[in-house]
């Protein structure tokens, strides 16, 4: 075996003993690349470990994408600002920076169903989470059985120290069903080990005084509505469903033809 072969095999073999898989994949060509620009050791060494660091940033993201469990893919690039003008844009664009999350503060999404809330409340987390935020969305209904079904396996403090670790928790759809007794208890315990911890996203078709009917106990909704909305930001939707607004606009177009 020629020096140079052998050099070859045993440096990739190290660096995939050591976990880094795109040196691995691109140390022949940049060697090849770095050669014939006259490039140092050290400049090649650097080339490498820059190749290495973005594509360990970019593995990282897709992983923290796919652990938020988000329903759709949903950005703010795709967001029409113009068909929601009761919508405060400058304070959303602000928000997308991510700042509300170090400062633990919560988003509270309002309106009626089909104004954007979902949309606007994944779009924000997917940016918390391409900006190096662990994010985990359900829906409402979703959590609340898992948590039950958690309960009676005895694996609840299991799924509490998995949320516990996440920086944003994104409930979607509060309010939609009525929860049980139980289901709106473990939802107030989450509400209340998040407070000053974490960050929730909540999106509800429910106005504040209404909470009561759908969760029960006028107290527990009073404390858990207390801590959600103590240091947050509110973003309210008013006006009609967008699909609505989407279909009446494609049918005068279509009248105007
Ligand atoms: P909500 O959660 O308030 O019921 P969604 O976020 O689910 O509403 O919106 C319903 C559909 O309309 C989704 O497909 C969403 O992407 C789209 N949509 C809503 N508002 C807008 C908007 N302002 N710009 C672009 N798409 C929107
Ligand atoms: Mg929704």
């Amino acid at each position: 075996m020629k020096n140079e072969t052998k050099s070859t095999v045993l440096v990739k073999h190290h660096l995939k003993q050591l976990k880094l898989p795109t040196m691995h994949s691109e140390c022949e060509k940049v060697a090849a690349r770095s050669a014939k620009e006259n490039l140092d050791h050290l400049a090649y060494l650097l080339a490498l470990c820059e190749l290495e660091l973005v594509d360990r940033e970019r593995r990282a993201a897709e992983r923290r994408l796919k652990a938020a469990r988000f329903p759709s893919s949903k950005t703010l690039d795709e967001f029409d600002f113009d068909a929601r003008p009761s919508l405060n844009k400058p304070l959303v664009l602000e928000l997308a920076k991510g700042d509300w999350i170090d400062k633990r503060e919560n988003l509270l999404l309002v309106g009626p169903s089909g104004t954007g809330k979902t949309h606007l409340a994944i779009a924000l987390a997917m940016a918390a989470c391409l900006s190096g935020r662990k994010v985990r969305c359900f829906r409402v209904t979703e959590l609340i059985t898992t948590m039950l079904e958690a309960r009676d396996e005895k694996s609840l403090l299991r799924l509490r120290s998995q949320l516990a670790k996440q920086d944003v928790v994104v409930l979607d759809e509060l309010g939609y069903v009525p929860a049980s007794k139980a289901g709106a208890e473990l939802l107030f315990d989450l509400i209340g080990q998040a407070y000053e911890r974490q960050s929730l996203v909540v999106t509800t078709n429910l106005p504040f005084e209404h909470w009561t009917e759908v969760l029960g106990s006028e107290r527990l909704t009073g404390a858990a509505l207390d801590r959600l909305t103590h240091r947050c930001h509110i973003l309210e939707f008013t006006g009609q469903s967008y699909r609505l607004q989407d279909a009446q606009r494609r049918s005068r177009s279509k009248k105007q033809e």
